[in-house]
């Protein structure tokens, strides 16, 4: 079934990494520098227009900013806004709390399938989101970069833009990191296909076509 991400609700925010939800349900996280376009990506997502904005009110900037994405009422999966405060505190070599406390989120939360990274098409991947990628690529977690506001360039930059940020990757992929790359506008709504097909892959991963011998479903 195709997962409505329409029917998203704010639920918690979490400053410290027990105040956590319980890791009930698939986790998805979305990060990327202050101004990449985050917010507006997560609310065109949703079909939302204030929906992810909420997370830079005064008392939401916390660690972690927890979504239920509902069907039939009930919790099928979970966004995750990682404010860009939160997300700067990666690339800091110091063992502050927060980096402690976010690092043991996408080191170890069990429930985290992949990670969204919005990167500006204009500026490409910068130290911050090589540090991201490094965070997560210690469990393989998965990572689809959307480069936003490609609205900004003709399609001969945005080709170009592609092909920088597949060679930026080049050697997070080399030691097997699945990390995947496409075009994004909130604007003009470019790649919002792409990107419900990536997070329904995630949240509900098809099932093979031929079980393992000895498994029956
Ligand atoms: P965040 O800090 O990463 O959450 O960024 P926001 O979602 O608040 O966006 C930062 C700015 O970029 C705002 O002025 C948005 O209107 C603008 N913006 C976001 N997405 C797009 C887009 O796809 N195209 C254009 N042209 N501007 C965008």
């Amino acid at each position: 079934m195709t997962i409505n991400f329409h029917n998203t609700h704010f639920e918690i925010s979490a400053s410290r990494l027990i105040e956590c939800p319980g890791a009930s349900v698939p986790e998805i996280v979305f990060a990327g520098r202050s101004n990449a376009g985050k917010s507006t990506a997560v609310n065109t997502l949703c079909k939302q227009r204030q929906l992810a904005f909420a997370s830079k009110t005064p008392g939401r900037t916390q660690l972690l900013n927890f979504f239920h994405v509902l069907e039939q009422g009930e919790p099928i999966a979970r966004l995750v806004d990682l404010p860009g405060y939160g997300f700067a505190q990666l690339a800091q070599s110091s063992q502050s709390t927060w980096d402690k406390e976010l690092g043991g989120y996408l080191a170890e939360r069990p429930s985290l399938r992949g990670c969204v990274l919005i990167v500006d098409s204009r500026r490409g991947l910068l130290e911050l989101d090589h540090a991201l990628i490094e965070w997560v690529s210690k469990r393989k977690l998965p990572v689809h970069i959307l480069l936003s506001k490609s609205d900004k360039f003709n399609r001969q930059e945005q080709v170009l833009a592609l092909r920088a940020a597949n060679k930026a990757v080049e050697n997070h992929r080399a030691t097997g990191h699945n990390i995947s790359i496409q075009l994004w506008s909130a604007l003009k709504k470019t790649g919002l296909p792409e990107l419900e097909n990536q997070l329904q892959a995630w949240i509900r991963p098809a099932l093979p076509d031929n079980p393992p011998e000895g498994q029956t479903t």
